[in-house]
């Protein structure tokens, strides 16, 4: 059938003059070019990637004969504020390039108070044009009030108003068959939701290779609206996750200090664990299926795990750190190393480049991008060469006991057990709701 349409096309193509298979050419290109953008575009938590930018300069040699786009393109992204996170972090990680809306941002008496007000855990989205333009900013200075940033013909202006409405909260269950973004799909559960309990549930299951046929999840979040329109999606309040056959929960506990954190139902802080894989997932990389996968080497020979994935892709710290170098470094190319607490150190090779501000004695958080993958010093091809180390001695990272995550303080204990027992009720009502339904 492929065949046979390849035939016709080609007769067709055969048909036509040079100019005319030319311009055919050019505005398959574009079509394809605009499909791929728009597929990508509408994924929050993704920034525009290299891998786009190549995609969409292929027609450029044929200027004249390029339609513009009927719409100028607009992407939305989505991201939580880190600890230690700052205004400039966001943006890069939102895709924002745009230093007009950071002097506005910071010259501005309402915008400015976006600097003060960075609160882990709040969501910041925006809107960007095609070259990374800040179109539209909203920030959640609480669950009942916004910070919005508007780009006009006079330039931007800004507002603080109150979200006239209490968080709304969603319940949802989602069954893996290909992929996590297939299922969360399938469920009608928002991007912006699927990326958090990838980076939730990161420190025990590798997104891109140990999702298993059958997983099962179930969570329950919350949706920010306002006068009736959605405005964000809001936190995680509980989830839970079964993968190859075993369940992890994470419950969000706020401790009297105000913080937030996802805690399992035992007590231990989820994000003080090392994450699975330092290759960020996203729904752009999760489409790469097995090129992901770890290729283990000789062990003793080669002292590092390497995972195969394209070039640019962002590789992220594997827990909280302190740099210990950035740059060139003989065999290993452009790499950095991190120290962590309790004598661990890891290392991250072949990067095609840093991310902004890491550099020796930068402080990183995890899951905070470090640098791209690339195929610097001995490599022959793109991957991210990631070794671990405890006391100097090279360990696998994937088959080492790792440190115990910190636990709830005890102080606190009792509150966070209630929590945990009433976030434990919900997921399984949610889950055995839509057992009853689909079995
Ligand atoms: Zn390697």
């Amino acid at each position: 059938m492929r065949t046979q349409e390849t035939n016709i096309l080609a007769k067709r193509l055969s048909r036509l003059g040079l100019a005319r298979q030319l311009l055919f050419g050019a505005l398959l290109l574009v079509l394809s070019a605009l499909t791929v953008l728009t597929a990508f575009g509408i994924a929050p938590g993704t920034a525009a990637s290299d891998l786009q930018l190549t995609v969409v300069r292929e027609p450029i040699e044929l200027p004249e004969l390029l339609p513009l786009p009927a719409t100028p393109l607009r992407f939305t992204t989505q991201e939580r504020v880190m600890r230690g996170d700052t205004v400039a972090a966001l943006f890069e990680r939102l895709g924002v390039r745009d230093p007009k809306a950071m002097d506005f941002l910071r010259a501005d008496s309402t915008g400015r108070m976006i600097f003060r007000q960075l609160v882990p855990g709040r969501a910041l989205q925006a809107e960007t044009g095609g070259d990374g333009e800040l179109l539209t900013l909203r920030y959640c200075l609480s669950a009942t009030s916004l910070l919005e940033v508007n780009r006009g013909a006079a330039g931007f202006t800004s507002r603080a108003r109150a979200v006239a409405e209490a968080p709304r909260v969603f319940y949802r269950t989602a069954t893996i068959r290909s992929s996590l973004f297939a299922a969360t799909d399938a469920a009608g559960i928002p991007d912006a939701i699927a990326m958090q309990l990838a980076r939730v549930f990161a420190t025990d299951i590798d997104f891109h290779t140990e999702l298993r046929k059958g997983d099962r999840l179930a969570v329950a979040y919350e949706m920010i609206y306002d006068s009736g329109e959605l405005v964000a999606a809001g936190r995680i309040l509980a989830a839970e996750f079964v993968n190859d056959g075993r369940t992890y929960h994470a419950v969000l506990f706020r401790d009297d200090q105000g913080g937030e954190a996802y805690y399992s139902l035992g007590g231990n802080n989820r994000a003080k664990a090392f994450l699975r894989s330092p290759v960020e997932f996203s729904r752009v990389s999760s489409g790469f299926g097995g090129r992901f996968h770890p290729i283990f080497k000789n062990w003793r020979a080669h002292t590092g795990v390497d995972f195969a994935a394209p070039r640019g892709t962002r590789v992220i710290a594997s827990a909280d750190g302190t740099v210990v170098s950035a740059g060139m470094r003989g065999g290993y190319g452009n790499a950095v190393e991190v120290r962590h607490g309790g004598s661990i150190t890891t290392l991250y090779a072949h990067l095609s480049g840093f991310a902004k501000g890491i550099r020796a004695g930068a402080r990183v958080r995890q899951g905070e991008p470090i640098g791209y993958v690339g195929s610097t010093g001995y490599a022959t091809g793109p991957h991210l060469h990631y070794e671990f180390k405890i006391s100097g001695m090279h360990q696998n990272p994937l088959r080492v006991a790792l440190p115990k995550a910190e636990p709830v303080p005890a102080h606190l204990k009792t509150r966070f057990l209630q929590v945990a027992s009433e976030a434990r009720a919900t997921i399984a009502r949610v889950a055995s709701a839509s057992a009853a339904r689909f079995e």
